[in-house]
């Protein structure tokens, strides 16, 4: 049995630290804020919650095999429900189209739009289907130790779909602009423009309308207190308030952390913090990876997040639903290419309360609304307000009611925010993009290179952003920690 300190109390923390436990070993999460879940952390205020981060649920299949290592169901922990509608997307003023919860019922959404698309639509999803079978089952449950993981027969006779990209596949079967923008919403998730995630990431597709998209009740959270459950039951244990000041190496071997000023000694340290932060936590000889090389990669888009309580029951919204109102180039090129604050920004708002009462008061509405920026711009409170103020406008306009008046109030989540609560790199919020150059074997290691019982966790490692890939992230680690210890 060995002592692992774990740094950080996100997905992929705790799942390692489930499998870690699980193998028999001692594991201690310690997580500098006053609440576990990292990105995933949860806003309560006057009868309102709101997930913080992630609130789209899915790949329900991974979630099922991660509990199921532990002879466990997600409903031991907590109620799914499958959402229909899945989301709206808008368009403009009285112009959205609804994805419900079948791909047949969304065939019939896409020949409203396109007469033939529904077609094109079902030889598309067969190809994502094919595709989510080869990575989602496979491919993302290899460490990203060697290149030749990525080889096999499968992958082999899909190696044209490496080099093209989603975009360019898209806009070979489909022209109607907004079926196109639709099939390109998935790959966002991974954190790069469409034009540059490789086609084979379809699998999305897979995810999006071949499986559907889920609520856990009371929201996310729930899957973060689910998890931590679990953890504690095979005798993690999880610390609060544990600021991680420094990762101490003796004799090429991590040996111990400094934690609120206390040196703490561990077999191994493992940490689900961002790995631009861990490493700044070693001395500079035990670095990997450079200022420039951090500097060169493409992150996810940070956020503007705004968590609003309402007064009233909204008209016009479900669930999950899109703004895609704007030219999504241009706010793109914004966050990728020169980066600034967009002038205008697509966004995407959810409205929990609509399908779960529990997280709003009665005849009350919870609304958290995000607009993706790119990473290290300004954030000044002026700033949240006037972009505040401009959705606001839009929303009232395209959804055809007032909302503004009905505040009761406001949180705003931004840059500055992720830099402070997650020692985040730049105030990204999802991680290092899935771009061809950054996947699997070419993402920053789980294993440091350079000091001996260190590893790393995380959407920046493999296989990268999203909740289900952080699951992934924590077995994967939690297998090569085994395997070094029993070696
Ligand atoms: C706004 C937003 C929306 C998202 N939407 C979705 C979605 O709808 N669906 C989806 O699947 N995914 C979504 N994601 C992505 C998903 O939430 C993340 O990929 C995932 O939660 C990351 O988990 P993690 O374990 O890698 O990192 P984190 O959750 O960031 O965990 C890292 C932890 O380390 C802690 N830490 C950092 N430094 C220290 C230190 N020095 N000492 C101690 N602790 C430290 C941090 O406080 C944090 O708790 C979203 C993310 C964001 C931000």
């Amino acid at each position: 049995m060995k002592d692992i300190a774990i740094i950080g109390s996100g997905f992929s923390s705790l799942a390692a630290a489930c499998y870690l436990a699980q193998a028999g070993h001692s594991a201690t999460i310690y997580e500098k804020n006053n609440t576990i879940g990292g990105r995933a952390r949860q806003l309560k205020k006057d009868g309102f919650t709101f997930d913080m981060g992630p609130t789209w649920y899915w790949m329900p299949d991974v979630f099922e095999r991660f509990f199921n290592d532990f002879g466990k169901k997600p409903s031991d922990f907590y109620t799914l429900e499958k959402l229909n509608p899945a989301y709206q997307v808008y368009f403009g003023k009285n112009d959205s189209i609804t994805i419900e919860d079948t791909l047949d019922k969304i065939c019939v959404a896409f020949e409203n739009e396109e007469p033939g698309s529904s077609v094109k639509l079902r030889k598309f999803m067969d190809q994502a289907l094919d595709n989510y079978n080869i990575a989602i089952k496979d491919l993302v449950y290899r460490p990203g130790v060697s290149p030749l993981e990525l080889v096999t027969v499968e992958t082999m006779k899909k190696i044209g779909q490496f080099f093209s990209t989603i975009s360019k596949d898209v806009r070979k079967e489909f022209t109607n602009p907004k079926l196109i923008s639709i099939l390109e919403f998935p790959v966002l998730f991974l954190g790069a423009k469409p034009s540059k995630t490789p086609a084979f990431y379809s699998f999305m597709n897979y995810a999006d309308f071949g499986l559907g998209t889920f609520h856990p009740k009371s929201g996310m959270y729930s899957v973060i207190s689910g998890i931590s459950k679990l953890a504690t039951n095979l005798g993690v244990t999880i610390k609060t308030n544990q600021n991680v000041e420094k990762i101490n190496v003796k004799d090429g071997a991590a040996n111990s952390i400094n934690v609120n000023g206390e040196e703490i000694k561990a077999d191994v340290v493992l940490s689900g913090a961002d790995y631009h932060h861990t490493e700044n936590l070693l001395e500079q000889p035990f670095r990997q990876y450079s200022e420039k090389y951090w500097s060169e990669k493409t992150f996810a888009p940070s956020a503007l997040l705004f968590y609003v309580a309402f007064n009233k029951q909204l008209e016009n919204v479900n669930h999950h639903t899109l703004f895609f109102d704007v030219d999504f180039e241009k706010h793109s090129k914004e966050i990728y290419d020169e980066p600034q604050w967009p002038e205008e920004p697509l966004f995407y708002a959810s409205f929990p309360s609509k399908t779960d009462k529990s997280v709003a008061p009665k005849e009350k509405e919870a609304g958290i609304f995000l607009i993706p920026l790119a990473p290290g711009i300004d954030d000044i409170p002026e700033i949240r307000d006037e972009y505040f103020d401009i959705i606001m406008s839009r929303f009232e306009k395209i959804t055809n009611q007032e909302a503004k008046k009905y505040v009761i109030f406001k949180e705003s989540f931004c840059i500055n925010d992720f830099t402070a609560d997650y020692n985040s790199y730049k105030g990204n919020a999802y991680g290092l993009a899935n771009t061809l150059l950054q996947t699997a074997f070419l993402r920053p290691k789980l294993k440091s290179g350079k000091v001996k019982n260190l590893f790393f966790t995380g959407q920046l490692t493999v296989p990268g952003p999203g909740v289900p890939p952080a699951l992934i992230s924590g077995k994967l680690v939690a297998g090569l920690i085994d395997k070094e210890i029993n070696l």
